[in-house]
Parts: structure tokens; C-alpha cells; sequence
């Protein structure tokens, strides 16, 4: 087996430019990329202050009422992945209570996603725009089209859809900071910074990746790699991008030709813009750093931004929102089963390769309402540590273990590519077969497919390539190997 893990490489076919070639009409008009040398192209955006302060949702919830009978289970935190849970949980008539300092505040974060990710979840009304295609620019000279449409999400939208079908089904919610969880055999309990005591059966811990009540293995390595990116959304004068397309990634370094600094660290720890263009004068821009570890610091990404928005020729007028985004990648998952379960960032559910991971969350969460109510129904009466290893084992099948195995493999590749490595990665990647390339983004290939994608890649790989993979990630993927063979032995 690992002989054909020693596959997943690729090296680009010569850099070509097929596809500008193929498209008369470039990505990026060239002739709307100003200079960087005019005095009026200064970006100070850094020093605006994000004009948003968007109002919270108004709903009416029912509260948490000590008199009542125990919960079935409390969910810890009302990000994506703790409200969808709850509102599938209820739905099945499990009585829920939600615990945050703050249900009704609007989400922070930016998210985005493939269109096709979404619409099986039915949820067209939380799409707030969307892009028939995305751009990924590899360099000056060649970029490639990927014609797969993408949307950002509508944060707002979609909290208060999750947030009226828990309350259609009655779920409780508790405004306080959780602070611990108490085990006895067949309940927990949940202690509140007010003081309040939550009991019901199964505990589950949606608090994002700053998790506190998930426990790791004590002899396990904490191998995270961090995806850091810098985020605005801004007025700006003028952009040079397709309002028809976003960018996934631009890995151009042309904004560094004076910088040498920045060009010389950059060619080791690259970073991209992701930009999504909303119309002429509004766009999100953030600069990432894909995977990192140590993590890249913010500092430099704020640098290389400033550099690029310049060269870009885009000139900020106001700032409406800004965003520090960090993600866990990869990693151990946690110990399992435990007496908390997690789920989405507190479950190590982020794709280690990319950072995405909403739309798999919001996925994945029937089969654990599922689970739980399977345990929990009024049929079957299954507590206590069964019942935590089975909702534990509907979130991290055996299959879903084994891919992870290839998606951190990914990570750990990425992690030793510099920018020249970084391109023809991504070179080769989109020339697959968009099933694959589409499969791996969004976690839906199975392990043979994976290892099909390696050949794939196999067969693109140049000499260099293979060299980059025999030299530099022989122990991952010596790790990769010997967690397959632990899970399937
Ligand atoms: C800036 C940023 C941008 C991202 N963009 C994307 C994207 O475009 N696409 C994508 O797929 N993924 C994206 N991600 C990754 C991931 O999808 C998000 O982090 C997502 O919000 C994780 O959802 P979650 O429900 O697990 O946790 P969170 O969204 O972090 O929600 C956790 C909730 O728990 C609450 N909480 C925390 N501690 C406690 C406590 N002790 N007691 C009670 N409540 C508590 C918090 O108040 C919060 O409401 C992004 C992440 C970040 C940080």
C-alpha cells in the first residue's frame, strides 16, 4: 500500500498558459491592473475600522426551565454546527437545550462554498450570491477556470432559518458560557458561568476549534497545521476582477518584484488572495496562508495584502467588515469514544487540506441526530457510555477515519511545498478529471477514488515532483501508512 501512497504526487505539465490561450478574453483584464508606483495607490485600510455592526437576530426562544425535566442533550455553543444538530435532534423529538453567552448574535465568519454542497441540504435562501465559475491564477502567465459555481453564504439567513426550526420544535436555549461537564453513569451535567446547572443525557461540545470540554489522547502529537488569512469586506474605487467569477486563489507574486523581502518569504511559505468580487465597488478580500505550521504570522499577511491590494490597483474607501480567520487542520482527532461528543471545529471536522468545512458539517449532522435518536427515542433506552460511543461513531465512521488519513497526508504535502511546489500542485490538481478534483475539495471521494486521484496525479508527476515526494514526505506518508493499517487491522 504504500508504494501506491508514494503516488500522490503530481508536477505540472510545462506551465502552460492553455487556458488564457483557449479563452480570448483573460481572467483578469490586463489593462485594469494599474501600476503600483503612483502615490495615490497608498493602502492604508489598515487603519479603518470596520463600519458593520450587524443588529442581532430578533426571535422569540424559549428558554431554559430548571423546573423541567432532563434534557436529552445540551448542545454547547450556536455556531453552524451546534444549531443544525439541534434543529435535526428536535426535529426527531429529542428535547434540546442549547447553551451560548449568545444565541442571537449574527456570525462573524465569511463563508463560502460550492454551490453543489449546498443545494442538497435545501437550503437555497441561505445563498446571498453566487459565481458561475472560479479563477485560480497559478502565476502571471497561466491560470486555470474551474466551472464549478460557488456562493457565499448568507450568514444571516442561514442562523435564522436554523433558529426558527428550533424553535418550531421546541428547543430550549441558555444564554451563559459553559464552563464544565459532569459524568455520572447514565446523565452529565453542564455548569454555566451564572451558575446554572443543565443535566440531560448526552452532552455535545459545537464551540469551534478553541474547544474546551474534548479530550486528545495524552501520548498523541498535536500536529496541527493553522490556515491563517486576513479578510475585508470593502468598498473599494475600482477592482480589476469579473464580477461573473471569484477567485479561489491567486498565487501570483508579481506585487513582491520590489519587496524583496517579502518575495524571498513568500517563495517559501506562500500566501493567495481569495477574493470574491460582490458588484463593481464591493468585494471580500482575503489574503491565506493555506497551511502553516508554525503558523505564518498575521503581521506578514497584513504586509503581503497591503502589497498586493496596491499592485492590483485597488484603492480601499471603507472597510465594512474585517475578519482574523485561523483554522486547525489536520492533527489527531479526539479520543473516542469520550463523555462529551463533538462535532464541527470541536470535532476536528475542518478538511485538513483546505479549512472548509460548513457544508460538510451541516452534511454530516442527520446521521448523528440520527444516532441520537436511535439511543435516545422513547423505544430505545441506551445512556451513558454506549450511548456517547455510538453518536461518537455516527460523526467518525471508519471510512470517514481512513479518508481523513489521505485529506492530512494532503496537509502534510502542502506543508513542505514552496511557492514552485504550490503551483504545480495546484497545476495538476485542476487538470484531473473535475470528479476528482471536485471529490477531493469536498470530502466526497472514497478511499479507492483517493488512491485513484493519486495515480492520476502519478501520471501528470514530472522526475522533480517524484523527488520532492521521495525527499520530503517520506514519514507523513510512513504515517499515513501505519494509521491505515492500525484502523483496518
Ligand atoms: C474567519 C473564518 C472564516 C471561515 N470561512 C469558512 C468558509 O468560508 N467556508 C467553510 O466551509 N469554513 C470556513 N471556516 C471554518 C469553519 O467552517 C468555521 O470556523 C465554522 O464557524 C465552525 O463552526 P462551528 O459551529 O463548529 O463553530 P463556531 O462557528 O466557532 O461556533 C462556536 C459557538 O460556540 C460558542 N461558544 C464557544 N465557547 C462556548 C462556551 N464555553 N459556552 C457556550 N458557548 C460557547 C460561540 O459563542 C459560538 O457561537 C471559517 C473559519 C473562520 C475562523
Amino acid at each position: 500500500m504504500a508504494a501506491a501512497f508514494t503516488l500522490l504526487f503530481f508536477s505540472p505539465p510545462p506551465l502552460s498558459n492553455k487556458l488564457l490561450a483557449a479563452n480570448p478574453r483573460p481572467l483578469i483584464p490586463s489593462g485594469s491592473i494599474r501600476s503600483s508606483r503612483g502615490p495615490h495607490l497608498r493602502c492604508s485600510f489598515f487603519d479603518l475600522q470596520p463600519e458593520h455592526h450587524p443588529e442581532s437576530l430578533s426571535l422569540p426562544l424559549d428558554r431554559h426551565d430548571p423546573s423541567g425535566p432532563a434534557y436529552d442533550a445540551a448542545i454547547i455553543g450556536c455556531g453552524p454546527s451546534g444549531l443544525r444538530l439541534a434543529e435535526l435532534a428536535s426535529s426527531r423529538g429529542l428535547r434540546i437545550c442549547c447553551i451560548d453567552p449568545a444565541p442571537l448574535s449574527p456570525w462573524p465568519n465569511n463563508y463560502g462554498s460550492w454551490v453543489d454542497e449546498l443545494t442538497p441540504l435545501g437550503l437555497p435562501s441561505c445563498i446571498d450570491h453566487i459565481w458561475s465559475s472560479a479563477a485560480v491564477f497559478l502565476d502571471e502567465r497561466s491560470a486555470k477556470l474551474l466551472e464549478r459555481p460557488y456562493c457565499r453564504i448568507s450568514r444571516r439567513e442561514l442562523k435564522t432559518r436554523l433558529l426558527e426550526s428550533c424553535a418550531a420544535a421546541g428547543v430550549r436555549f441558555h444564554r451563559a458560557r459553559a464552563l464544565s461537564v459532569n459524568h455520572q453513569e447514565f446523565s452529565s451535567s453542564v455548569s454555566c458561568s451564572d451558575g446554572t446547572k443543565i443535566p440531560a443525557s448526552l452532552v455535545i461540545d459545537a464551540t469551534g476549534f478553541a474547544s474546551l470540554f474534548v479530550d486528545y489522547d495524552a501520548g498523541v502529537k498535536r500536529d496541527h497545521g493553522y490556515q491563517i488569512a486576513h479578510g475585508i469586506l470593502a468598498e473599494v474605487d475600482s477592482h480589476p476582477f469579473d464580477p461573473k467569477q471569484m477567485v479561489l486563489m491567486d498565487w501570483r507574486d508579481g506585487h513582491m518584484a520590489n519587496e524583496p523581502y517579502l518575495r524571498q518569504a513568500n517563495l517559501k511559505t506562500p500566501t493567495f488572495l481569495y477574493a470574491m468580487p460582490l458588484d463593481e465597488r464591493l468585494v471580500f478580500l482575503e489574503e491565506t496562508s493555506l497551511v502553516s505550521r508554525p503558523m505564518l504570522s498575521y503581521n506578514e499577511i497584513k504586509k503581503r495584502m497591503a502589497a498586493r491590494l496596491r499592485h492590483l490597483g485597488i484603492r480601499v474607501r471603507r472597510v465594512l467588515e474585517d475578519e482574523k480567520c485561523v483554522i486547525r487542520m489536520g492533527g489527531p482527532l479526539p479520543r473516542m469514544p469520550q463523555g462529551v461528543v463533538g462535532l464541527g471545529g470541536a470535532a476536528a471536522m475542518a478538511h485538513p487540506s483546505t479549512g472548509y468545512m460548513v457544508a460538510r458539517t451541516l452534511a454530516v449532522a442527520p446521521a448523528v441526530a440520527d444516532a441520537m435518536a436511535e439511543c435516545l427515542g422513547s423505544t430505545r433506552m441506551i445512556r451513558g457510555r454506549q450511548l456517547q460511543a455510538r453518536v461518537w461513531a455516527s460523526l467518525w465512521t471508519p471510512e470517514r477515519r481512513a479518508e481523513r488519513e489521505f485529506y492530512k497526508f494532503g496537509m502534510e504535502t502542502l506543508l513542505r511545498l514552496d511557492l514552485a511546489g504550490t503551483r504545480a500542485f495546484f497545476d495538476a490538481f485542476f487538470d484531473l478529471d473535475p470528479y476528482y478534483w471536485q471529490g477531493f475539495l469536498s470530502s466526497k471521494l472514497s478511499l479507492w477514488e483517493l488512491l485513484a486521484l493519486s495515480l492520476a496525479l502519478f501520471r501528470r508527476a514530472s522526475g522533480r515532483s517524484k523527488m520532492d515526494v521521495i525527499t520530503k514526505c517520506p514519514l507523513p506518508l510512513a504515517r499515513m501508512a501505519g494509521n491505515l493499517a492500525h484502523q483496518y487491522i
